[in-house]
């Protein structure tokens, strides 16, 4: 044990002491490796980045003793496809996952295989929502499909569980005991995906009055009449207003006079009003008492007030916001425990933490919730990581970076050759002031329509640091420029405005680039 110890405190020093080391040097300390992600979760909605909204204080404390990345982007903003990028270090046009009905071809080359060949032990836990049975994990535990939010059954190293209890706390759960059973001669990569905070937002009971009897400010694009953009912003099916009665808003049969909304499947997928009812029966009977004795009374009172009209869109606004942010609590919950368990087994010093989500999300903004377009609230996804030794807490980067990039940079800190396949970055070098060369530009694609939900056409684009330019297609042939600086909220589109003339061409031909350099060069009807 003493002698463990000793290599320990060698390693430790190596790590820490070597702002710019040399490849031999890189190899000689391999640092854990913990990937804590969570599905949907906005910027807006942690505190580290923002006070507005909620506060989360343990994903804060990442940031405080980490690096966070104030411009964090992902190449295809819904969830397979980001977790494919994220796992391959490719564009969805090359790992060929390119919308959520695709499956994963799970014998491509991943970050997780090649950490596992170089003697890593490999672990995923949670939500995993890419059809195929993960590969080069040691162990795995992933929730069936998109998992449910209470008592979820999950997939166990290829049996089926059926668990009781909270499936965020669950995750955090089953992470926390592998890794009291990690083989402690090897370094380890653990991945925590939680499925929370994805609709339909049901929080942990502890959480139910969490925000109860708070006002929470409308963003200010909340009323959006869509009026200077093409009909790919008019046309989606992801307005709060349209929200589901029952599953989304959660509210029983017995409240609801009918199901009113299109809930983002624009009437072909109309659930029935007893469809909330039908989720609840999946409770066992004590997780049923307090959700009825909560839940029920938000019932009773909507009933009673007969809402119509712009009061009924503001009650449908606080009551999604509500519930999205309770179910943050619990992963920010999950946050802390991994932190106070690495602390616990003295590991923090050797152990990298990231913190990410798949994409980001809209909590009002344009009217919205969901995902999918390139405007900046589901473009965006947060990335705080804590990277002992090399960066000091508190740091914060302003460069654009992608989720494209974790497969090489996870690669890169444990001294893993990048394969020239993998088409981001690392950004090791860059958090420590030492890369000088970074990208000025990012490049964007999403595949989705016509079918799936929330009907939002097709689209690439690129954004720089001041304007973004989107190419609508498909059944539409649209384009729309912004300039950020001078309209953060994305609602006055200046494409071929005189004024922008120069701007507009020096975006296109970027773009033209960027097509180029990814190899997405191929017929977009296709
Ligand atoms: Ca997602």
């Amino acid at each position: 044990m003493r002698i463990l110890i000793i290599i320990s405190a060698i390693s430790l020093i190596v790590f820490a002491g070597c702002n710019h080391p040399q490849k031999s040097e890189k190899q000689q300390f391999r640092p854990n490796i913990i990937f804590i992600m969570s599905d949907d979760h906005a910027q807006r909605a942690i505190s580290a980045y923002t006070r507005e909204l909620i506060h989360t204080p343990n994903i804060d404390r990442l940031a405080e003793e980490g690096v966070l990345f104030s411009n964090s982007f992902v190449t295809n903003s819904i969830c397979a496809p980001s977790r494919a990028v994220m796992l391959t270090g490719r564009y969805s046009h090359l790992n060929r996952l390119r919308d959520n009905r695709d499956r994963f071809d799970g014998d491509q080359l991943t970050w997780i295989k090649l950490l596992r060949q170089s003697g890593y032990q490999t672990t995923m836990i949670g939500k995993w929502h890419l059809k195929s049975e993960p590969q080069g994990f040691d162990h795995y535990n992933i929730l069936i499909g998109q998992g449910s939010y209470y008592n979820p059954r999950m997939v166990e190293n290829g049996d089926t569980l059926n668990l009781e209890g909270y499936t965020t706390s669950i995750i955090t759960e089953l992470a926390l005991n592998q890794l009291d059973k990690r083989d402690r001669d090897k370094p380890f990569v653990m991945l925590v995906h939680h499925k929370a905070p994805h609709r339909n937002w049901m929080p942990e009971p502890k959480y139910f009055e969490l925000f109860e009897g708070e006002e929470i400010p409308l963003p200010s694009t909340f009323f959006d009449d869509y009026s200077t953009r093409s009909a790919a912003a008019r046309e989606q099916d992801m307005r709060i207003a349209d929200m589901f009665l029952s599953t989304d808003l959660k509210l029983r049969s017995e409240y609801i006079e009918k199901e009113t909304g299109t809930g983002g499947g624009s009437k072909k997928w109309v659930v029935p009003k007893d469809a909330m009812d039908k989720q609840l029966n999946r409770l066992t009977p004590e997780q049923r008492k307090l959700w009825d004795a909560y839940y029920d009374e938000v019932g009773r009172k909507f009933k009673e007030a007969n809402l119509s009209g712009r009061e009924l869109l503001e009650w449908k606004y606080q009551r999604y916001m509500q519930d999205y942010l309770r179910s943050i609590a619990s992963v920010d919950d999950g946050v802390g425990k991994i932190l106070d368990w690495l602390d616990e087994n003295k590991l923090a010093d050797s152990t990298i933490v990231v913190y990410t989500s798949d994409q980001g999300f809209y909590l009002g903004e344009h009217g919205w919730y969901d995902k999918r377009f390139m405007y900046e609230e589901s473009l965006r996804t947060p990335l705080i990581a804590r990277i002992p030794g090399e960066i000091s807490g508190g740091t914060t980067r302003n460069e654009i970076v992608l989720n494209l990039d974790l497969a090489p940079t996870f690669l890169d800190y444990a001294g893993v050759e990048i394969p020239e396949e993998m088409q981001g970055r690392s950004w090791r070098d860059l958090v420590t002031g030492n890369d000088n060369n970074w990208r000025k530009s990012l490049y964007y694609h999403y595949y989705e329509y016509p079918h799936g939900w929330h009907y939002v056409k097709r689209h690439y684009g690129i954004r720089t640091d001041r304007y973004k330019l989107i190419h609508f297609y498909n059944d539409i042939d649209a384009w729309e420029l912004y300039d950020l600086e001078n309209d953060p909220g994305e609602v006055n589109n200046l494409y071929e405005d005189p004024e922008y003339a120069a701007i507009q061409q020096e975006l296109e031909d970027e773009l033209k680039r960027l097509r180029n350099v990814y190899g997405d060069t191929l017929s977009l009807q296709d």
